[in-house]
C-alpha cells in the first residue's frame, strides 16, 4: 500500500476529514484509527434523548460501516495510536505496529476533567463523554428510579443541565451543585441563566450556587452523598460530574507540536508541522488578533475537519463562519451563535415570561452574538447576520416588528 493519509481519532472531526478528502476526489488510501470499540457516533444525543428513549446505539452512527467501506475508508477500531514519529513520518500503535503517512490528521477530541476530591473514584460517580459512559449512566439512573435515590449533578453547564433534565423527566429527584453564581455562566448572559434556572426549578430540580464541594462520601465502595464546605450532605444514588473537558493533545505534545490549551492550529487547521493537521475538540485556533480560541461543538469539528482535509490536499479553505452551538433541556431549545465574551450591552427580543426570547449581545454598538431560547427563526437570521458582518442597531433588535432578516437584503 502506498503511503496513506492517516487520521488519528474516529469521531466527528475524523469522519469529516475522511468524507471531505473523498468529496475532493482524493483517491489514495485513508486509514482512520479509533480507540473506541464502536464505529464513529454522534455524541450530542448521549446527554439528551439517548438516555430517555434508549435507542439501539447503532442509530447514533455518524457514518455506518457500509458507507465507510463504500468510500474505502479503512477504519481500524480499538486501535490506539500511542506516538507520532515525525522524523520517520509514522504513526505508532499500541501493539508497536508502525503505519507510514503521507499526511497526518489529529482528531483526538477531549478528556473529561476529574475532580481532585476524596471519593471521586467511588462506584456511581460518573462523567459523560463516550457511549460507554452513557450506558453506565443509563444503568445508574435505572438504579435511582428503582431505589428512589436522588441524583446529584456537579456542575451547572450544558451537559450537567441536559442530564438533570433527562433524569428529572424520569422522575428522579435531582440536585445541581454549581460552584459559580449562576448556570452556564461562562457562556450566557444572566438573563439566559435565569430563564434556564426557572425552567429547571419548575421541573422540581434543586439548584444550589457558589457551592464548594469537599468530598464524595461512600458506603461499601458505592457513592452515598456529596459533602459541601458548609457541612451539608446531599444524598445520592448517583453523582454526575459535569465540570468540563481538557483537550486531548498528549500525542501532539509528545511529538513536539506547538500546543497551548490544545493543539495550536490556524484557520486552515494546520499545525506547526506542515505534514500534520488537527481538528475538533483537541485544538486551539490562533485568531487574527493572536488570541487562542477553543471550541467544543459539532459545528467546529465539522468545519475544522473540512478545512483540515483541504489543507492535506494543498488547498487553503479556512473556517470563517460564526461559531454556533445548541443545547436541549426539557422542551427548551437553546441555540447560540457568535462569541459573547466582552459584550457591553444585551438587548432581548421575544417573550421573557414564556422563556421564548433571544438575547442579542453587542460590543461597541456591533452585534457579536445571539442566544435564542426556542426562537429558531432568530437563531437562523443571527447566523446569517454574523456570517456576513451585518449588525442591526440595538433599537432594531428591541423593536419586535422590525424584520431583522431584511437587513440581509439591504444594500451595504
Ligand atoms: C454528551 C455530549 C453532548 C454534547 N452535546 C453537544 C451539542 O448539543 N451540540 C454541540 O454542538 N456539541 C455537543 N457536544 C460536543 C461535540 O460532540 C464535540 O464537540 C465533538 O464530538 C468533537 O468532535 P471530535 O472529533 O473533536 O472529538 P470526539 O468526537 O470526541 O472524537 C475523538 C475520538 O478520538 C479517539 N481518540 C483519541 N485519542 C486517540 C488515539 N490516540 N488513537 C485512536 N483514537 C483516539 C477518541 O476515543 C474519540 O473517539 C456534546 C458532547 C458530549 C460528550
Amino acid at each position: 500500500m502506498s503511503e496513506a493519509f492517516v487520521i488519528v481519532g474516529a469521531g466527528q472531526a475524523g469522519v469529516q476529514i475522511a468524507e471531505t478528502l473523498r468529496h475532493e476526489k482524493y483517491t489514495g488510501p485513508i486509514v482512520m484509527f479509533g480507540a473506541e470499540a464502536q464505529p464513529p457516533y454522534n455524541r450530542p444525543p448521549l446527554s439528551k434523548k439517548f438516555l430517555l428513549d434508549r435507542p439501539d446505539p447503532a442509530t447514533l452512527a455518524i457514518r455506518g460501516t457500509e458507507w465507510l467501506q463504500r468510500k474505502q475508508i479503512d477504519l481500524r477500531q480499538q486501535a490506539q495510536v500511542v506516538a507520532v514519529d515525525r522524523e520517520r513520518r509514522e504513526a505508532v500503535l499500541a501493539d508497536h505496529q508502525r503505519v507510514p503517512y503521507a499526511g497526518l490528521a489529529l482528531t483526538t477530541g477531549a478528556r473529561l476533567r476529574v475532580l481532585p476530591l476524596e471519593g471521586a473514584q467511588l462506584r456511581g460517580v460518573l462523567g459523560l463523554r463516550s457511549l460507554d459512559d452513557a450506558l453506565q449512566i443509563g444503568a445508574a439512573l435505572d438504579h435511582c428510579v428503582a431505589s428512589g435515590m436522588p441524583l446529584v449533578v456537579i456542575g451547572g453547564g450544558f451537559i450537567g443541565l441536559e442530564l438533570a433534565a433527562t433524569a428529572s423527566k424520569r422522575g428522579i429527584a435531582v440536585t445541581v451543585l454549581e460552584g459559580l453564581s449562576r448556570l452556564m455562566s461562562r457562556v450566557v448572559a444572566p438573563i439566559v441563566s435565569e430563564a434556564a434556572a426557572n425552567l429547571h426549578r419548575a421541573h422540581g430540580v434543586r439548584l444550589l450556587f457558589d457551592v464548594k464541594i469537599t468530598a464524595i462520601l461512600g458506603h461499601e465502595g458505592a457513592v452515598r452523598a456529596v459533602q459541601t464546605a458548609d457541612g451539608q450532605e446531599f444524598a445520592a444514588g448517583c453523582v454526575i460530574v459535569g465540570v468540563g473537558v481538557n483537550p486531548d493533545d498528549a500525542l501532539a505534545r509528545a511529538a513536539g507540536l506547538d500546543c497551548e490549551r490544545g493543539i495550536i492550529v490556524d484557520g486552515c487547521s494546520r499545525t506547526s508541522d506542515p505534514l500534520i493537521v488537527a481538528a475538533g475538540d483537541c485544538c486551539a485556533r490562533r485568531c487574527a488578533d493572536g488570541s487562542l480560541l477553543r471550541l467544543e461543538s459539532v459545528q467546529n469539528a465539522v468545519e475544522q475537519g473540512k478545512a483540515a482535509a483541504a489543507s492535506m490536499l494543498g488547498m487553503s479553505k479556512p473556517f470563517t463562519a460564526a461559531p454556533w452551538f445548541w443545547s436541549d433541556q426539557y422542551d427548551l431549545k437553546l441555540q447560540m451563535v457568535g462569541l459573547s465574551a466582552g459584550y457591553d450591552e444585551v438587548v432581548t427580543r421575544g417573550d421573557l415570561e414564556k422563556s421564548a426570547f433571544s438575547a442579542y449581545y453587542f460590543r461597541g454598538g456591533r452585534l457579536i452574538a445571539v442566544d435564542s431560547l426556542s426562537r429558531f427563526g432568530d437563531h437562523m437570521s443571527a447566523r446569517k447576520l454574523l456570517d456576513r458582518g451585518v449588525s442591526p442597531t440595538t433599537a432594531q433588535v428591541a423593536d419586535e416588528s422590525f424584520e431583522l432578516a431584511s437587513l440581509l437584503h439591504a444594500p451595504t
